[in-house]
């Protein structure tokens, strides 16, 4: 149980400093390589770069529109009939936001009455459940369950009562690297449509799929275009993650009511970024086709590592993580092990227990990053594969 800080709010008790942040300066306190964090170790294209200093040299500095600038609505519009024949209006079904973690929390605050339900996957990125509890809202979840990690209709099925608001979705998927396939898509589907929920869809992914998967947007499902809501942004798709550019799309009304709550919590951000990402969303095909194989291409390098230093590898098909069980090296303790990583070979991962509710599934499970150069990803097997001869 986490210490309580008499200041927090009751409904943030649960938490505390992300995990990502702890791993990260444990990193740098032990000069150990970070597989931990999912930001890649090399930025997005030299003339996304360009056109942001273009973009701030041309006096792009002020506040931008509320909605975000035309250019980059239009962008996210064009984007989404290119790569899934969804017809979007820029004018009223687009929202620029400050990231995909902006456009998770305005979706929740300004759909979620306190009390009511959400709907998620566990393992869940770490945001969705502060997002949840900052809306007031309770979290019920239904587990993906190793080693591919489906989940069972039935349990998903029996979590919607009476006061369930929305299913949130996240594929593909962060920390398990799935990708939902379109047969798990229409079970959610077709639950959310019998029982009026709305959806919000994480596809901040969309780009990082691999071994010719493709990724399904759930609203492009029958009947589904008019109760999602589709978020989405330029950190993993472009390499900048640190400029949070990201956006929300979905009928005007239910854009409309994000909007609001989006308004007061940054009202706008990154006026010259978002000149930037409206020309990286032109990018032609080569560049989102080599983005995915140079990304898979990581994947295999870490996950042969990791099978070879010992561990149950769940292969992912898609994202920037490969999760370890590390029970078949004589572990049991996620958050332990990573905690003593660096001690023991100078690498970084990240525990998925704080990822679950069911703590007991979590614990032996452990997320390793492969958003790094292939020199990185080498080294740090080199380093794991000291883990067996210390047994
Ligand atoms: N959703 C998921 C599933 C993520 O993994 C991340 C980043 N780790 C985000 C959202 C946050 O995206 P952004 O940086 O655009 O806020």
């Amino acid at each position: 149980m986490m210490a309580k800080n008499p200041y927090l709010a009751e409904r943030l008790q649960d938490f505390g400093t992300t995990i990502f942040a702890e791993m990260s300066a444990l990193a740098i306190r032990t000069d150990s390589i970070n597989l931990g964090q999912g930001f890649p170790d090399t930025d997005g294209p030299n003339q996304v770069a360009e056109a942001a200093i273009k973009a701030i040299k041309d006096g792009h500095n002020q506040y931008p529109p509320g909605l975000g600038i035309e250019s980059l609505r239009v962008a996210v519009s064009e984007h989404q009939k290119r790569f899934y024949g969804i017809e979007v209006d820029p004018d009223t079904e687009v929202l620029i936001t400050a990231g995909a973690s902006e456009a998770l929390a305005a979706s929740l605050i300004a759909l979620v009455e306190p009390g009511q339900e959400v709907i998620t996957f566990e393992p869940y990125f770490d945001v969705y459940a502060a997002a949840i509890a900052m809306a007031g809202g309770k979290r019920r979840v239904v587990t993906l369950k190793t080693p591919d990690y489906s989940f069972d209709y039935e349990e998903l099925a029996s979590k919607v009562n009476s006061n369930t608001r929305l299913i949130l979705l996240n594929s593909p998927h962060n920390p398990t690297g799935k990708v939902f396939n379109h047969q798990e898509l229409s079970q959610i589907a077709k639950l959310a449509v019998e029982k009026d929920l709305l959806v919000v869809t994480d596809e901040v992914y969309e780009h990082l799929v691999f071994d010719g998967q493709s990724h399904i947007p759930i609203s492009t499902l029958p009947d589904m275009s008019e109760r999602t809501l589709t978020i989405s942004s330029a950190a993993k798709t472009f390499g900048f993650t640190g400029w949070k550019i990201g956006w929300a799309h979905g009928p005007s009304e239910l854009l409309a009511a994000v909007r609001i709550a989006k308004q007061f919590l940054t009202y706008v951000n990154g006026a010259p970024f978002q000149h930037a990402i409206a020309e990286a969303l032109k990018l032609d095909e080569n560049y989102y086709m080599n983005l995915a194989l140079d990304m898979a291409n990581k994947r295999d390098i870490l996950c042969e590592g990791l099978e070879k230093a010992g561990f149950e590898v769940f292969r992912p098909s898609g994202t920037y993580y490969a999760t370890v069980d590390i029970r078949p090296l004589g572990d049991e303790d996620g958050i332990e092990f990573c905690w003593d990583l660096p001690n023991r070979c100078g690498v970084v991962a990240v525990p998925n227990e704080v990822f679950y509710d069911n703590k007991t599934i979590g614990k032996p499970l452990v997320r390793f990053a492969y958003c790094k150069k292939p020199e990185v990803l080498d080294h740090a097997v080199e380093k794991l594969l000291t883990l067996k001869a210390q047994k």
